[in-house]
């Protein structure tokens, strides 16, 4: 990392009041960003401002406030655009989270694309999300999924993928980074290989888009799904990414509001992308604050973010070792800023409860990925997980408390 590159943690952590607020009675240590991010202080100042001065519902008023409101959420819209690299905003679908933009294109694409016998391709690694919309489709569709396999690190069997791959594949659908264990998955190479069957692909981007730059066209994928919360951002707001001649040929997921052109008891007309597939007043304070986090994370710069992290992880990865009977799970070459471990004789829910009284929090369970717990033989993990805002003695204070934890379950 340059000198130029680093971050200023200490001033950034300013930047979001809940770092300062003590829970039980000590300094918060948030080591649960994989589950959702705090919010910069802009993200709620646009909210909070959006509702102060705007609120109006979008695109059908002729008032003021209506034009208001309109303008700020399809500029959010062309802030995301920018974001994804996209080539035109008609391709960003807001939605509610990375789970509805996925449900999204399996009932609309899938239900038109996927028929009795074709495949769909997952991996070992994905979050709940990116299977049971799948599993759904291919129970309506009698397809058949197929599943990319885990190596010990917590790499994808490549070699496998590339064996199963063939002309009944119509999807590949696979995360970008597993929330489980971390791993940062070959996207670019997983996409190139599905294009030589013709095999749309979705990435699931929920646990990628607040550590890499994203680039939907480099990538050349047909789907990226996001979550606002997990790039600093509100709850209750994704975005789907689709190319525009897939969204075009897609029939609408849901009826009603903004996605019709016009409606009679005999037949009903749908608006263009990406309206088609924003049916009912959307979450607009959600988008204006997405739009507010993007800026934010823009301007702080995803790759002296990623240096940061990638700086923690293994400063983390070090000091996590040394702890008696700890074991991470996942030790991919290509890792975002996930740890995720057992240790010896205490169950994780024990170890995140002992570590919640020291004020620090951690995931624990199966972090909706419970394919992957049973790949590596557990029922659940401890998962320490970082963004822009950790520091190195937030790790220190994770490892002290480990000490405590195995302290209490030794006597
Ligand atoms: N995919 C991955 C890899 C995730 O980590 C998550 C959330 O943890 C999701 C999908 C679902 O995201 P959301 O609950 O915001 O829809």
């Amino acid at each position: 990392m340059t000198a130029l590159a680093k971050l200023d943690v200490a001033a950034l952590r300013k930047d979001f009041p809940i770092l300062g607020r003590p829970v039980r009675g000590r300094p918060l240590v948030y080591l649960d960003n994989a589950a959702t991010t705090q919010k910069p202080q802009c993200v709620l100042d646009a909210i909070l401002d959006y509702y102060r001065n705007d609120n109006a519902n979008i695109h059908r008023g002729v008032h003021e406030l209506s034009e208001r409101a309109t303008e700020a959420y399809e500029g959010a819209r062309e802030r995301l655009r920018r974001f994804l690299n996209a080539a035109h905003a008609r391709e960003i679908i807001f939605v509610r989270g990375a789970t509805e933009g996925i449900n999204l294109v399996a009932q609309s694409w899938g239900r038109l694309a996927v028929g009795p016998g074709d495949e769909i391709i997952l991996s070992h690694l994905e979050h709940h999300s990116n299977i049971v919309p799948w599993q759904m489709l291919r129970d309506q569709r009698g397809a058949v999924l197929r599943v990319i396999p885990v190596l010990d690190n917590g790499e994808l069997d490549l070699a496998a993928y590339e064996r199963m791959l063939g002309p009944r594949t119509k999807i590949v659908a696979i995360t970008h980074v597993s929330n489980a264990l971390g791993t940062i998955t070959p996207v670019r190479r997983i996409i190139q290989l599905a294009r030589d069957w013709g095999a749309a692909v979705l990435v699931d981007g929920a646990q990628a888009a607040a550590h890499l730059p994203i680039d939907v066209r480099a990538l050349d994928c047909d789907f990226y799904v996001l979550s606002g919360h997990k790039v600093y951002g509100p709850t209750g707001i994704g975005v789907l990414y689709g190319k525009q001649e897939r969204l075009e040929a897609m029939p609408p997921y849901q009826g009603g509001g903004d996605m019709i052109e016009s409606v009679s008891f005999e037949r009903t007309t749908f608006n263009t992308l990406p309206y088609k597939f924003e049916a009912g007043t959307p979450h607009i304070a959600g988008a204006i604050g997405l739009r507010a986090a993007v800026d934010y994370l823009e301007q702080v710069g995803l790759e002296p973010v990623a240096a940061h992290e990638h700086e923690l992880l293994d400063y983390a990865t070090q000091a996590l070792g040394q702890v008696p009977g700890l074991r991470i799970l996942g030790t991919a070459r290509e890792k975002a800023a996930v740890i995720s471990f057992t240790l010896n004789g205490v169950h994780p829910h024990d170890v995140g409860t002992i570590l919640d009284q020291q004020g620090i929090a951690v995931r624990t369970g199966h972090h909706c990925a419970q394919p992957v717990m049973e790949r590596f033989g557990v029922a659940a993990t401890t998962r320490a997980s970082f963004a822009l805002y950790n520091t190195r003695e937030e790790i220190d204070a994770l490892v002290a408390g480990l000490d405590k934890v195995r302290r209490i379950f030794e006597r």
